[in-house]
């Protein structure tokens, strides 16, 4: 049966496009009945980082998506640390030694150090090492223990012919083996297997039946192949997924906007609309259709359908996306999710008081058609609980109008939010619109600067129902004071 993996290396926070790969994994072992692994490629000691680690697991947890087998959970085919796999590694890069596959090489550090000057462009290791005479052998051992340094193992590259593989979504790749990485170290002097190995041996002890990993792997391919046919080792299925991008055709990095998920969380974005977005960079189910539940996807992924081209992250789009996951979202579920946000930004207590719930209940109908984010809430908001002043009352006064002009508004509107306790909300905007004519002004114009009065802002929940939320007194009062 399918059994495919995730292999981070926690070197930094966790990426849209990780988090895609990961996804693509998890549903395509989901639709198959298969399984689903997590593999922590922690090898490279120097970039490991447990704060990556940490937000490896946390960035899951809070997407929802959980793995058959890993190093939290367990399994058959442990540990899923490589750093705890190390004997392994020496045992496997043995067995390439032995058969000829591999070979001990004594070259220094300086010696490297010095070819790699001395080479015009970057050609890679001249393969001094490969066929030694066992007296050569000798000398150089000893030369290279006396400066304390030890042999590393290398890769025997074929020196003639090509190699293939086949990929899921882009066909044959064939490349010469002249043109691989001369003899690449598979295991390091201090006993440290490089990524190559260490990733060859466990797919292949793990029974990874299919890799779908990020594009940029694919130069790996040849090298991964030809480790497998040395073992004696069928590869697993390769399926490169397309590249995620920005809207400039660049690969997505800080440049584009956020790009971890840590990122997205405190922006609040919700995880259903993420995992929801991100399915669909570089898949799609049909030319349509966008909208997708967990299960949803968890049935209907197909490796058919994942596309060439590349997938566009659009900012612009996901904000609409999780806009959309917002208005779908239950009231009370939905109050819970904002409260975080809300003690955040100092609005409210943690917990909330018995007054802050019930402002809450109350604003949420106001606010929930229009939210794009979670993190929106709290300036939206903020004037229901604090009496808050604009920064700067100038704001108060539209475009089209003077501060003479503006006062008139305010005061015709000061006048008719008295009235709020006799009228509903439909006369009350009838009376605003009616104002706004006999002044001469447009509609948002007699709105705004009460608006600002109210809320010290110019963005707010539709202004009649703040009213309400505040009271007529504090508006009155709130209007009064700008006035003034
Ligand atoms: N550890 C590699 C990474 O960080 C895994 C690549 C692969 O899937 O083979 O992406």
């Amino acid at each position: 049966s399918v059994r495919v993996r995730y292999a981070p290396s926690p070197t930094g926070l966790q990426h849209i496009g990780g988090v895609r790969t990961a996804l693509f994994n998890y549903f395509f072992a989901r639709s198959q009945g298969g399984s689903f692994i997590l593999r922590v490629e922690d090898t490279d000691r120097t970039r490991y980082s447990d704060e990556a680690l940490q937000d490896l697991y946390d960035t899951f947890q809070w997407l929802g998506i959980l793995w058959d087998e890993g190093p939290d959970v367990g399994g058959d085919f442990g540990p899923y640390v490589q750093s705890e796999r190390f004997d392994l590694y020496r045992e496997y890069a043995n067995k390439l030694l032995e058969s000829g596959h591999a070979y001990r090489c004594y070259c220094t550090a300086e010696r490297l150090e010095e070819l790699r000057k001395s080479q015009k462009k970057a050609t890679g290791y001249d393969r001094r090492c490969r066929e030694l005479s066992s007296e050569e052998e000798k000398r150089l051992a000893a030369e290279l223990k006396s400066r304390g340094q030890e042999p590393v193992i290398r890769f025997k590259i074929p020196l003639e012919g090509s190699t293939s593989f086949s990929d899921e979504i882009m066909g044959t790749i064939t490349r010469k083996n002249k043109d691989i990485n001369p003899d690449p170290v598979i295991l390091k002097g201090d006993g440290f297997p490089t990524y190559h190995l260490a990733n060859v041996v466990d797919d292949h002890l793990m029974e990874i039946t299919h890799i779908l990993r990020a594009q940029e792997w694919i130069p790996s391919g040849p090298l991964h192949v030809l480790l497998y046919e040395a073992f004696g080792w069928e590869p697993p299925k390769y399926c490169h997924l397309p590249m995620v991008m920005g809207k400039d055709g660049q690969k997505l990095s800080k440049r584009h906007g956020s790009t971890s998920v840590r990122e997205f969380r405190t922006e609040g974005y919700l995880p259903e609309a993420l995992v929801n977005y991100v399915s669909l960079l570089g898949w799609s189910y049909d030319d349509s259709r966008e909208f997708f539940t967990r299960e949803e996807l968890e049935e209907l992924f197909s490796l058919e359908k994942l596309n060439k081209a590349p997938g566009v992250f659009d900012y612009k789009k996901l904000a609409w996306f999780n806009g959309q996951y917002i208005r779908q979202t239950e009231d009370g579920e939905l109050k819970e999710a904002l409260i975080p946000f809300l003690v955040r930004d100092g609005i409210v207590s943690d917990p909330p008081t018995e007054d802050e719930r019930r402002i809450i209940d109350n604003f949420i109908p106001l606010v929930k058609p229009r939210l794009k984010t979670l993190g929106e809430i709290g300036p939206l908001v903020r004037f229901l609980f604090q009496d808050v002043e604009p920064e700067d009352p100038e704001i108060a006064v539209p475009k089209k109008l003077d501060l003479a002009g503006t006062i008139e508004v305010l005061e015709a509107g000061r006048e008719l939010i008295s009235r709020l306790d006799s009228l509903g909300d439909e006369e009350m905007e009838e009376q605003f619109r009616a104002g706004a004519e006999k002044l001469e002004v447009k509609l948002g114009d007699m709105m705004g600067p009460v608006r600002v009065g109210l809320t010290g802002s110019t963005v707010s929940p539709p202004l009649i129902e703040s009213c309400r939320l505040i009271g007529t007194d504090e508006s009155l009062r709130r209007i009064d004071r700008l006035i003034a």
